[in-house]
């Protein structure tokens, strides 16, 4: 298998060249050739192994350059129960008779970023490996909260690797800083940033592209990766979860293997949806993908317009890891719809670079709508999610989860669409506790975070997750604090180059 550029067909990598580089030279993303197939035959055969196994299965027809210890060694260091609190790794709750929780919060950070997140420092190091890349590999990760401590989680003490986080002072939640500033790890490395996310990403895309920092790098025998969603080995991770959550839900007699299923998942940057689409496509039978958007309901109005237009208010809400204007991941989807045209990604997303717009041909607008339903709510009426599903269900959801709870209701009330249904659920509810306690609630607390995450536990019933639980008495180790300016000299510094 080899793999193609969005914006150059005729480019052909390895896996291990397309993971260690991240984006391709001409800005287009790698994706593979073609989309290998699942048979329903293997589909039953996955539901007798274990998570690490079912993954391995399938990162065998993507990684074809990886043998199949290499392969082993990704997946059994990434996916054991020294990293995820639960056996089966991504847990399926039952909501109410065929509609499913997909749980991908089970790691090490409480988010489903865990999932690709864990397993791509293994990647990385074996892709660099088998193409004597003799070198350090240097993650800089700018972070609105989440990324940055997942791929903190997945990168600490990783051998031949080094990571760098920068994330805005004021633009994290208490507890995400928390999070980062007790990170462990003789490798890693946090720093916040007087400026807001934008700041913090520019900064870091200015320190990749300069010339003079490359060459320091290069005589110091490092190098730059990047760890964010653009790079294909964070999204084949993902596209198992979805296959090996249909074979365990054939394997527990809930559906008939064959048997069509929606998925519903919260999306920002497309790439879980995108990871669903591909499992589609390989061969799990789906109805439809259902895509939730918050209030920033550019998604929205894109599947169902087929008009893609950045040039609107950008919101901060309650599910802050959907905050986003431009989806990358939408590039792969396009790509493939188009039929690998190459000339027509070059045109939209050179007219979303320079107008920060584009529209999509007729034929593309009926295959989006064939395969996705797209919806939005805004922060009320996730709040109002939250509380029906405690209510109703006696579960207890976190905010971006709740907005693809309310989508789906939508999408049930429109269609009569009884079809069994996957829902991702991405976060752990204590990850975002302010917002969840007070839908719960429905009054604001007044607690501080760990008083709320007790308050919650007593009020969910679901035991807090130790590494959040933990943090309380964990030492700071970093208290950084520069000027954005200051950053390229900061990386330096920290690198000793
Ligand atoms: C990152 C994130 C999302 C969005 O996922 P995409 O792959 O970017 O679409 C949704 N929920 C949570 C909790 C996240 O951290």
């Amino acid at each position: 298998m080899f793999y193609n550029s969005t914006r150059n067909t005729g480019l052909k990598v390895t896996s291990a060249e397309a993971i260690t580089q991240g984006i391709s030279a001409e800005g287009g993303l790698f994706v593979p050739e073609s989309i290998p197939e699942i048979t329903p035959e293997e589909i039953e055969s996955l539901g007798g192994m274990s998570y690490p196994e079912r993954a391995a299965y399938i990162f065998a027809k993507y990684l074809t350059d990886f043998t199949e210890a290499e392969i082993r060694y990704c997946t059994d260091n990434a996916y054991s129960t020294k990293n995820f609190e639960s056996e089966s790794i991504a847990e399926i709750s039952h909501l109410f008779e065929g509609t499913y929780m997909l749980e991908l919060w089970h790691g090490p950070t409480c988010a489903f970023k865990d999932m690709a997140l864990q397993i791509l420092p293994y990647f990385l190091t074996t892709s660099a490996k088998k193409i004597n890349l003799d070198k350090k590999i240097v993650i800089l990760v700018a972070t609105s909260g989440d990324t940055g401590k997942a791929a903190l989680e997945g990168f600490k003490d990783v051998e031949g690797t080094e990571i760098l986080v920068f994330y805005p002072e004021q633009g994290v939640s208490p507890m995400q800083k928390r999070q980062m500033k007790t990170q462990e790890g003789e490798n890693v490395g946090v720093c916040a940033l007087k400026g807001n996310f934008d700041d913090c990403q520019n900064g870091v895309k200015a320190i990749f592209t300069n010339a003079d920092v490359k060459e320091k790098l290069d005589s110091a025998s490092m190098m730059f990766s990047s760890a964010n969603s653009i790079n294909w080995g964070r999204l084949v991770p993902q596209v198992v979860y979805y296959i090996s959550s249909y074979a365990e839900l054939v394997k527990d007699g809930e559906i008939t293997n064959g048997e069509k299923i929606n998925i519903v998942v919260p999306t920002g940057n497309f790439g879980n949806i995108l990871a669903a689409y591909y499992a589609k496509h390989m061969g799990v039978p789906v109805n439809k993908l259902i895509c939730a958007s918050n209030i920033n309901n550019v998604l929205t109005d894109f599947i169902n317009t087929g008009v893609y237009d950045r040039n609107r208010k950008f919101y901060a809400t309650c599910s802050p890891s959907m905050d986003i204007l431009i989806s990358s991941n939408l590039e792969r989807l396009l790509y493939l719809m188009t039929g690998r045209n190459d000339e027509l990604i070059k045109e939209w997303f050179g007219k979303l670079a320079a107008e920060g717009r584009y529209e999509v041909t007729d034929d593309i607008k009926a295959k989006l709508k064939d395969e996705f339903y797209a919806g939005f709510c805004d922060d009320e009426q996730t709040k109002a999610a939250i509380h029906a599903v405690y209510e109703k269900y006696s579960y207890t959801c976190d905010t971006h989860t709740a907005v693809a709870v309310k989508v789906y209701e939508d999408y049930r009330k429109e269609t009569g669409d009884t079809t069994r249904t996957i829902i991702a659920s991405t976060a752990s509810p204590y990850k975002f506790s302010a917002s969840v306690l007070e839908a719960v609630e429905g009054k604001t607390s007044e607690l501080d975070e760990y008083d709320m995450v007790d308050r919650l536990a007593e009020l969910s019933n679901i035991p807090v997750p130790s590494a959040l639980a933990d943090l309380k008495n964990k030492p700071e180790r970093f208290s950084d604090s520069i000027e954005s300016g200051d950053m390229q000299e900061y990386v330096l510094r920290c690198l000793g180059v």
